[in-house]
């Protein structure tokens, strides 16, 4: 195995035991001999972590991620594919498994300390909610993340995401966004 073989995602996979069991052993073999790879590995976990830490309780679907953890992501090594979307406007993305997706929605108006919300109804009009997401606020956007994997598997069509802000029984929408995602073709 060379080192051009082991990307980002043969870590993953071998973290979550989903590598063939001789793909594991070469892996670990080659993590044995090969300090780059090794130091790669390392850092990757690293991220890993950064991104437990980052994720809302329970929710695996996305991720919010702070300014300092995209950052960090990036500073890893990990390919990441930004899209920004403003109020009203629909953004065409598309999926590649080895990269991360970020979506960026801006705020017009800097946010305040009260609690935002995101919601995303997905083509097939199910919705999923997220709590508490974090804000960047020099940007003043909410960033949320997606693992290309993850990606991938949603069908094409049309994701419509809101921004609500919450103060106590009160719930003022602060922005709709849309993606266009078309779906990878195999
Ligand atoms: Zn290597």
């Amino acid at each position: 195995m060379s080192c051009e073989q082991i990307t980002a995602k043969s870590f993953v996979d071998y973290w979550c035991g989903d590598l063939a069991t001789t793909d594991a052993e070469e892996l670990e073999e080659h993590l044995f001999t090969c300090e780059d790879c090794a130091r790669r590995a390392g850092e990757l976990a690293r991220t890993a972590m950064t991104l437990r830490d980052a994720m809302p309780r329970g929710e695996v679907a996305s991720l919010t991620l702070t300014r300092s953890a995209l950052d960090r992501l990036e500073r890893d090594g990990v390919p990441v594919r930004h899209y920004t979307v403003r109020r009203g406007e629909t953004v065409a993305c598309q999926a590649t498994p080895d990269h991360f997706s970020v979506v960026h929605l801006r705020l017009d108006t800097p946010p305040g300390t009260r609690r935002i919300d995101a919601a995303i109804e997905t083509a097939q009009a199910e919705t999923i909610h997220y709590e508490q997401v974090s804000i960047n606020h020099a940007d003043g956007e909410v960033s949320l993340a997606w693992p290309g994997e993850m990606v991938r598997a949603q069908p094409s069509g049309i994701l419509s995401l809101t921004l609500s802000e919450v103060e106590g029984m009160e719930r003022r929408v602060l922005g709709k966004y849309r993606l266009s995602h078309s779906a990878a073709e195999d």
